[in-house]
């Protein structure tokens, strides 16, 4: 026997059942990407599925060099034929701009889409942290706002409305303001870092220099005191700025949707601006964020479109469904409605025949495979959580009928084949 061969650590398989440090299943998942379509849909969102690799530059340019994702989590290697360094995507808003403006979905100037996959980071793996994780994103483009940052943060909502969790979610507003504020509030900021920067973490020190605002972005305990004093980027924002965050948290006032406004909120991508939001929860430990977005205005200038205003957000699928599977509501149902079981010469044809005509009316049949005793089978037909087992013998298939049992009741009963259907929906609906 050969050495068994393990999943790459931190890349979870997806089973019909539950694992002990994995406790997402397929049919969960299924559910949900179900729920997604259906959601995306009723917004006049269109999918959009780009490959999973991409030439490295595209992320560089995107995210940011300095930024943890590209600086050193990463899944980077050099395609052996011309030397071009390759990327597996670590997030999905790079691919979809790229390939808008390679196809130039822009001709009209907007566009509303949506895309769900798996994504790639070099990450330290524990609960709702893992190194191919997936996310569902929605991005609109060629929208100024504010209102369709109203409607993206509203349409967050919903979802999590349909998934039954919508009271374990709180949303985080901040506004980044422009570029000019930002340069202008990171003046401030260095300045104020400056003064303590002998109090400062290796990590903040070497961001004071690359990426200020993420130091105010920092975890550590010992460093909040120094945060919270510090130059708010708020207090820069000029009056268009000003009115575009105080029209957005109008209409979330108007259309009921709570907010917390955190002026610290930065986001770990560098493409932002303006808006930015948050959804955390407590009920998953560290692993707090379960959606962010915000508007990034001069992303698709940056990777060759015209100036093209827009914004988004990504949720990790992983993070959503274990709070999902722990207090939301997701109907998972891979209960057959009935179990064939048959015995005798040439019923097993007859069984497949008799299945396929009830899944032509919708039902979900599953049908008994291989020799094996009635009682044997009719166990597996308990186990199996169907509430009806369809019985085919010698008998029965030479009167053309079929034996329906009951297993709920154990009323049973033969009627002739054509009358399955109706019996059967009278059993599922009693
Ligand atoms: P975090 O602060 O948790 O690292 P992030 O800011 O890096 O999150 P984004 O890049 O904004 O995350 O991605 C959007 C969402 O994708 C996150 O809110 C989270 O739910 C999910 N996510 C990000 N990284 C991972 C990961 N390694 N494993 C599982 N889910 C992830
Ligand atoms: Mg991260």
């Amino acid at each position: 026997m050969g050495q068994k061969i393990q999943a790459v650590k931190g890349m979870n398989d997806l089973l019909p059942v539950a694992q002990k440090d994995f406790k997402l299943t397929a049919a969960l998942w299924q559910a949900f990407e179900e729920v997604v379509a259906a959601w995306t849909k009723s917004y006049g969102y269109s999918q959009i599925r780009t490959p999973i690799v991409e030439q490295t530059g595209l992320f560089v340019r995107s995210i940011g060099e300095e930024t943890d994702v590209v600086g050193k989590e990463m899944y980077t290697f050099a395609d052996s034929n011309d030397k071009l360094s390759l990327s597996l995507r670590p997030e999905g808003t790079a691919s979809c701009l790229r390939a808008v403006v390679e196809h130039n979905l822009l001709y009209n100037n907007a566009q509303k889409l949506w895309y769900m996959g798996p994504m790639f980071r070099r990450e330290r793996p524990q609960k709702g942290r893992y190194r191919q994780f997936h996310q569902v994103g929605v991005e609109a483009l060629g929208f100024a706002g504010p209102d369709v940052d109203a409607e993206l943060i509203a349409m967050s909502a919903d979802l999590w409305n349909r998934l039954g969790i919508r009271q374990y979610l709180t949303l985080e507003i901040n506004s980044l303001g422009n570029k000019e504020e930002r340069i202008t509030h990171r003046a401030a900021l260095v300045d104020y870092l400056q003064q303590h920067v002998d109090i400062l973490d290796e990590d903040s020190k070497r961001r004071m220099h690359t990426n200020p605002l993420r130091v105010l972005d920092t975890k550590n305990p010992a460093l909040q005191t120094m945060a919270e004093g510090a130059p708010r980027l708020v207090d820069f924002l000029g009056e268009e700025s000003l009115s575009h965050y105080r029209t957005l948290k109008a209409m979330l006032d108007g259309l009921g949707i709570a907010y917390v406004e955190n002026p610290r909120l930065v986001r770990g991508l560098d493409y932002y601006n303006l808006t930015v939001f948050e959804w955390t929860t407590e009920k998953l430990g560290a692993q707090a964020t379960v959606c962010g977005g915000g508007r990034y205005n001069g992303l698709i200038e940056e990777l060759g479109g015209k100036p093209t205003p827009s914004i988004g957000f990504a949720l990790g699928i992983e993070r959503l469904l274990l709070l999902v599977q722990e207090f939301g509501q997701l109907a998972v149902n891979e209960v057959p409605d009935v179990y064939v079981l048959h015995q005798g010469e040439g019923t097993s044809l007859t069984a497949m025949k008799h299945a396929a005509s009830l899944r032509a009316s919708g039902l979900n049949i599953y049908v008994h495979c291989g020799d094996q005793s009635l009682k044997a089978q009719l166990k597996k037909a308990d186990s199996s959580g169907a509430a009806i087992a369809m019985i085919i013998g010698e008998q029965e298939q030479s009167d053309e009928t079929i034996t329906l049992k009951n297993l709920r009741s154990h009323e049973q009963k033969t009627v002739e084949a054509k009358m399955a259907l109706s019996l059967i929906q009278d059993w599922k609906k009693a």
